[in-house]
């Protein structure tokens, strides 16, 4: 499969010995000790794909990553992989404030725009790029929507149980506050508490969990938690990934977690929150090279939105927004798999990260089909 791409040639490419030298010769190794353990003859990598605006460089080198990381473990291991992408529709699109109470209340771009729009959203920042990436590799892949994974009645236990051990799980998920908030949408017109106040839980159990919350158009609602009920399901983001990663674990293959280095931290703490369900082990985790500003801050869809990001000039404009690319996405593709084969070629070019500058270095002086600023 690496016919389409050259073997990468480092230009100058220089980083510092990494911490797992001698022991990791190739990042895909870091699945190797779990998969041996398990005996599982699938694997199925996850990462993220966020829809609230254009992906930036970043986004994508994590996601080819996980393309690469799925080819190299499947030939390394002889195993079966597929990729497997959450689409963060949950993600807020509006935002209002309460007058009276000051509370703020957010609608998920789910319930703003509908399955139809979030499916062309989707295709329309990663469907072409995902197809080539797939085509390269050789590796399959899906995309599954926040709104699809939570229906699921795997979930929904998941998400039970998690209530039920939620005296232990509070300290692990908010160290600082011990506080756990749930946000439930309104079931009329999907608003929810950004930050759940107004949701009092009153009972949990494995196969049924019930609270109530407040709209600020409807006033208190009912909610009501089973494998099988259709309530959709709101909580923090570590709340959510403690979740997902426990329904992916119940799967045949499996799972890999594979997320950019700004993780690592968070993921220290879903490790230990797995620790509170009796004979849990976390899943195994790869951490990609994150895509750095100039300050060494890591690039920011949010802070590029609000105009905050600080590039030097002279960068390809793609590289803030991907949908500035101007050839054709077939040729993205392989600038993206040559460039992450080249971090890939040494654990310590990939325990690193990047400036947009030393991207646009490695890329070539072209900065590829965008032109430069
Ligand atoms: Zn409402």
């Amino acid at each position: 499969m690496n016919a389409v791409r050259p073997d990468p040639v480092p230009p100058d490419l220089v980083s510092p010995v990494s911490v797992t030298v001698t022991a990791v010769t190739h990042s895909a190794d870091f699945i190797r000790p779990r998969l041996r353990a398990d005996r599982r003859d699938r694997l199925a990598l996850h990462a993220g794909v966020q829809i609230n605006g254009a992906p930036h460089v970043g986004t994508n080198v994590m996601q080819t990553a996980a393309f690469l990381l799925a080819e190299a473990a499947r030939d390394r291991f002889g195993v079966e992989t597929v990729l497997r992408f959450g689409a963060l529709d949950n993600t807020a699109c509006d935002t209002r404030t309460c007058a009276r109470t000051g509370t703020l209340y957010e609608r998920s771009y789910h319930h703003a725009l509908g399955p139809e729009a979030i499916g062309e959203l989707t295709r329309r920042y990663y469907g072409g790029l995902f197809d080539s990436l797939s085509a390269a590799t050789g590796v399959p892949y899906e995309v599954q929507t926040y709104t699809a994974q939570q229906s699921g009645s795997v979930f929904r236990e998941e998400f039970l149980r998690s209530l039920v051990l939620r005296d232990e799980l509070r300290w692990v998920l908010a160290p600082s506050s011990g506080r756990l908030p749930l946000s439930f949408p309104c079931p009329e017109c999907g608003w929810s508490q950004k930050h759940g106040e107004g949701t009092e839980l009153l009972e949990a159990g494995t196969r049924q969990a019930r609270a109530r919350a407040v709209c600020l158009d409807h006033g208190t609602y009912a909610v009501d938690v089973t494998p099988e009920s259709q309530v959709y399901i709101g909580s923090t983001t570590l709340h959510r990934n403690l979740v997902k990663e426990r329904a992916a674990a119940r799967d045949d293959a499996l799972p890999v977690i594979v997320k950019g280095a700004d993780w690592a931290a968070g993921c220290r703490l879903l490790d230990e929150a797995f620790w509170c369900y009796a004979g849990a082990t976390p899943p195994p985790r790869v951490f990609t090279p994150v895509i750095l500003s100039e300050s060494g801050a890591k690039l920011s869809k949010s802070l590029i939105q609000e105009g905050k990001a600080d590039l030097p000039a002279g960068i390809a404009p793609w590289m803030l927004d991907v949908t500035l690319w101007e050839g054709p996405v077939e040729e993205y593709a392989h600038l993206l798999l040559r460039l992450v084969s080249l971090m890939l070629s040494d654990p310590r070019h990939f325990e690193r990260g990047y400036t947009t500058r030393e991207l646009a270095r490695l890329i070539g002086s072209d900065g590829g089909s965008g032109a430069a600023a």
